[in-house]
């Protein structure tokens, strides 16, 4: 059993929203990362070989990048890669990066963090009632968690929270895909419906850092 101090809680916080935890903690580290680089360490040499090394920024981080608009701090962020591929050869040049993405290697690491915090204190109240109730924890968060222990309790009581949620969204897919089928003399029935499962089973199964649904409720 864990220790509860601030990180639990913290944790325990972010339970309460209706997206998956580990998504969100992943979310919101990369883009942590990426305005605290942007504010202190464009011009840190170390900093300026991770993006040279990783050839830029994925994709998803990319985006981010361009969502905090700070024009001078990329300028200055890319100048190293930029001098050392301006006259690279081609097996440099077109050779697979050295790296991941900088931005990427963080959030990994909040979620190393965020997974052992769930782990060690499985027997914790507030975790046990989230994983039997409203678990919100994408299908592959729940496969992350169980690469991460060896504990057979654990692993069947992930796999019974997963199973849960999986039972909930095919019923409430099977329901919702019949009142949209129904024929028009049980048309009145729709105008009731106002369902998020097609939603939810894209965030479960391929998991979804952007919280921009997050606060829609069920
Ligand atoms: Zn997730
Ligand atoms: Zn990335």
């Amino acid at each position: 059993m864990g220790f509860r101090h601030t990180p639990f809680f913290n944790f325990v916080d972010t339970l309460k929203k209706p997206v998956c935890p580990f998504c969100r903690t992943v979310a919101s580290a990369g883009r942590r990362y990426l305005e605290t680089t942007l504010y202190e360490f464009v011009n840190d040499p170390k900093v300026r070989r991770q993006v040279a090394a990783a050839r830029g920024f994925c994709q998803k981080h990319a985006r981010v990048l361009i969502e905090l608009i700070d024009p001078l701090g990329v300028a200055l962020l890319h100048e190293t890669l930029l001098l050392e591929l301006a006259d690279a050869q081609e097996k440099e040049l077109f050779g697979a990066p050295k790296a991941h993405c900088p931005a990427c290697q963080y959030a990994e690491e909040a979620l190393v963090l965020s997974a052992s915090i769930l782990l060690d204190n499985f027997d914790e109240p507030e975790i046990q009632a989230y994983l039997a109730g409203q678990s919100r924890i994408c299908l592959p968060h729940y496969r992350f968690l169980a690469s991460r222990t060896k504990d057979k309790r654990i692993l069947a009581s992930l796999a019974q929270s997963a199973r849960q949620r999986i039972r909930d969204l095919s019923a409430r897919a099977r329901a919702f895909a019949e009142v949209q089928n129904a024929t028009a003399a049980s048309a009145p029935q729709r105008d009731n419906v106002s369902d998020l499962v097609w939603i939810e089973c894209i965030q479960f199964f391929s998991g979804y850092e952007d919280t921009s649904h997050g606060e829609l409720e069920r």
